[in-house]
């Protein structure tokens, strides 16, 4: 059946300026890290893609090996860019990324100026589209010269393959280097995309957020709700076809008794305020300015919707944020 996105979309949603650019990014963005690959029935990618721009979802984040196997996110995004989404290009926000291992050899993963553009060639491809909005280094690459890895950004904005650039999981001072030689080059870092949720706090530690603030840059926060572990979805244990069930990303170990009391106690707190566990995670990654978007992943279309209705209340009281933390560190 023919897609037509929702009327009021842009009313359902609210979009930040991401660091001091021109951009703004919805406060809540899709990533296809999971149930993007062959595994998933096409039909539910549709259906989860179509909720998210639904609910004014305009950013999708994606990563040259995303699957599995890897590449297939981009080829399914790519279907639904000429099915669903077509004419809508404009109204989008698609990113990708370079970093980790990629195909076969030494020209197929880390931050080397061959691997980049390469793989961004391939990005596209795959995607059918003649750019990415943003393009990223996905890791830091401890053994090529920081400036070869920003150069093939700037390449890949100035050869047209991207509008912008950001780095992922770099930390303060790699990001403070990698914004500095970007800068000079005249190609500025748009975005910066680290692990944050209630559970893992390395921004806070490490002092990224102060950076990015300082320097203009904006950030998207991945893997916000914990992987599905601040949600409601394990307060009764680990059930059949959670991402903690299978043979994945979050380990089932990491599920004790103690986590699923920490989990109800949280639940408490966001059921005062109004909202789901997994609003509450995301609106509380939201509750800094300096983070521009939370990235969510899901496994059906009504997680988005409830994700998305984290915008509705993102304030916290300091005695709701010092109950939080009774609850969760990391
Ligand atoms: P989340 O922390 O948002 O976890 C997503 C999972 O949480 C879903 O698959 C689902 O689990 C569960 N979930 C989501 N919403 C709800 C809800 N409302 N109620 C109950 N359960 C819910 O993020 P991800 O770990 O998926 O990461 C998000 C994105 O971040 C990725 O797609 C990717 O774009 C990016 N990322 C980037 C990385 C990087 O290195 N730059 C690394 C990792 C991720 P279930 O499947 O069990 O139903």
């Amino acid at each position: 059946m023919t897609y037509t996105p929702a009327a009021d979309r842009y009313d359902r949603m609210i979009y930040r300026r991401c660091g001091k650019s021109g951009l703004k990014l919805p406060a809540v963005s899709f990533g296809l890290w999971h149930n993007f690959g062959e595994g998933t029935p096409h039909q539910i990618k549709r259906e989860m893609c179509q909720t998210a721009f639904d609910h004014g979802i305009t950013h999708f984040d994606l990563a040259n090996n995303y699957g599995p196997p890897a590449g297939s996110a981009e080829e399914a995004f790519g279907e639904i860019l000429r099915t669903d989404f077509a004419g809508y290009r404009d109204e989008l926000i698609i990113s990708s990324k370079a970093g980790y291992d990629m195909w076969e050899g030494p020209y197929g993963e880390w931050g080397s100026r061959k691997y980049l553009i390469a793989s961004c060639d391939q990005s596209l491809d795959r995607l059918g589209v003649d750019y990415v909005d943003i393009f990223y280094s996905h890791r830091f690459d401890p053994e090529t010269p920081l400036e070869e890895t920003m150069g093939a950004l700037d390449h890949i904005v100035k050869s047209g393959r991207a509008l912008y650039v950001g780095i992922s999981s770099y930390n303060s001072e790699r990001t403070r280097e990698a914004a500095a030689i970007l800068k000079d080059l005249g190609t500025p870092c748009l975005i910066h995309q680290p692990a944050y949720n209630m559970l893992n706090r390395w921004v806070e530690r490490d002092g990224l957020k102060e950076t990015l603030q300082e320097l203009g840059i904006g950030s998207i926060a991945f893997t916000p709700l914990a992987q599905g572990l601040l949600t409601k979805k394990y307060l009764g244990g680990i059930p059949e076809g959670s991402r903690a069930a299978q043979d994945s990303s979050l380990d089932a170990d990491m599920i004790t008794e103690e986590m699923i009391e920490a989990l109800k106690g949280l639940n408490r707190i966001a059921e005062a305020r109004g909202q789901t566990l997994a609003q509450m995670a995301v609106a509380w990654v939201l509750r800094n300015e300096g983070i521009t978007t939370a990235l969510i992943g899901a496994s059906k279309p009504s997680q988005i919707e409830d994700c998305a209705g984290a915008v509705m209340n993102l304030e916290f009281s300091a005695a709701e944020l010092e109950e939080i933390d009774t609850y969760a560190s990391d």
